[in-house]
């Protein structure tokens, strides 16, 4: 599933995608009273991992995740920065009862994570319901909204992309 999202990644924003060798959960994001790992904990955690030519990390976790405000996140993002996260736990269909399903959590994989790198190139919630931007409070959000940015947000994402573009931008 990395394998295929690194090749996602790279046809969205056009620039290289590299996997990283597997980090173990950071001590001390384990919340015992909510059964839950602090989101921004591990962020920060992440964001050493950042390796010198690298523009944006990103962290995947088969772990739930939640901040103090909020019961749960999908994930977090740095905002105009450099690293963000995805929980895994929620976009499962195990976690609601139902029999798991690799396509549809591939499928919510990418949206998230699109999402959050969003926010790491600076875009903020898109008010547009097809729009990856758009906020999703739950995972019926995350299957109705589309797979891709809305054309607003894509220019954007253009203009925040250029200096490090290796393939052509071919979405337009
Ligand atoms: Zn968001
Ligand atoms: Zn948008």
């Amino acid at each position: 599933m990395l394998r295929k999202l690194q090749v996602h990644l790279r046809d969205t924003f056009s620039v290289p995608a590299r996997i990283m060798k597997t980090m173990s959960v950071p001590e001390g994001s384990y919340e015992r009273s909510r059964n839950q790992y602090n989101s921004t904990r591990i962020l920060r955690e992440i964001l050493k991992e950042t390796p010198p030519d690298a523009i944006k990390i990103l962290g995947i976790v088969d772990r739930d995740l939640c901040i103090p405000i909020l019961t749960f996140v999908f994930g977090e993002a740095q905002l105009g920065g450099v690293a963000s996260i995805v929980a895994l736990a929620r976009l499962r269909q195990e976690f609601y009862g139902l029999s798991p399903d690799d396509g549809i959590l591939f499928e919510r994989l990418c949206k998230e994570t699109l999402h959050e790198l969003g926010h790491n190139f600076g875009l903020i919630h898109c008010n547009d319901r097809e729009c990856i931007m758009y906020l999703s409070n739950t995972v019926r959000d995350v299957d109705r909204k589309g797979t891709t940015y809305c054309g607003s947000c894509d220019s954007v994402l253009y203009l925040k992309t250029d200096p490090w573009r290796v393939q052509p931008w071919n979405r337009r």
